[in-house]
């Protein structure tokens, strides 16, 4: 037993442990109004895609779960197709134990259909849906973690910084990976990219002309992260 000015210290948990699993989610999510329509967001995958296939470069097991993309799931990865918010829920409490890094590059849905409609919506001038609010996926992980790491993701139009701070404390993430959007910069894609990585050591801007780009340092600082666990 560890004593620390006469006080017993528990046992140090082996954080110092290598990360050798990794689950990635990435794409958007996507609720059906009725049979033929559905209300989603402008995430192609891109960022999660090219975490994967960065992961298995480095000999990390990866687990990548995705919402509908055009995209090729990268040789080697484990790969869990999913659709809804719920269905990513269901994926990630089945997946999430088992590894030691979660990246939550998803664009998980924020509204959910009260009632989904069971036949086409007739065109009509005017009409309203209710949206109930969709449960946050990674929060609840999150309270859960353990000795695992776990970084989110955020997009903001309006103070970015300051908003994804709010976000990496609220949602009690390790790190969080902030972008914006404005008429300049429209981070979905394959466009370059201006992020920032937040954790509680600070704040570092990175620029990258893409996400594959991008990719590996990204994973070198979720990586790094682990380190920086107090439990
Ligand atoms: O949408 P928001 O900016 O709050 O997303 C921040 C992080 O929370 C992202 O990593 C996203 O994957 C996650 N999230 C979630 N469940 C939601 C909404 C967002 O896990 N319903």
């Amino acid at each position: 037993m560890k004593f620390h000015r006469g006080v017993a210290l528990p046992p140090a948990r082996k954080l110092s442990a290598p990360v050798r699993r990794i689950l990635v989610t990435a794409g958007p999510t996507r609720e059906m109004l009725d049979p033929v329509r559905f209300i989603t967001n402008l995430s192609t995958g891109e960022m999660g895609y090219a975490l994967a296939a960065e992961g298995r470069r480095k000999g990390l097991e990866v687990t990548l779960i995705s919402g509908p993309t055009s995209l090729q799931p990268p040789a080697g990865v484990r790969f869990v197709s999913i659709a809804t918010v719920s269905d990513l829920q269901n994926a990630l409490r089945k997946h999430f134990f088992k590894n030691d890094l979660l990246i939550m590059s998803a664009a998980v849905g924020d509204f959910i259909p009260v009632k989904k409609s069971s036949s086409k919506i007739p065109r009509k001038k005017c009409w309203k849906m209710t949206f109930r609010q969709a449960p946050d996926l990674v929060e609840g992980l999150a309270l859960k973690k353990g000795p695992r790491t776990v970084v989110g993701f955020s997009l903001e139009t309006r103070n970015w910084l300051q908003r994804s701070r709010q976000k990496l404390a609220a949602k009690h993430l390790d790190g969080i990976v902030a972008n914006y959007w404005n008429k300049r910069h429209n981070p979905f894609g394959r466009n370059a990219v201006h992020v920032a990585l937040i954790s509680r050591s600070g704040i570092k801007e990175l620029r990258a002309p893409s996400k594959k780009n991008l990719a590996p340092r990204l994973l070198k600082w979720a990586i790094a992260l682990r380190g920086l666990k107090k439990l």
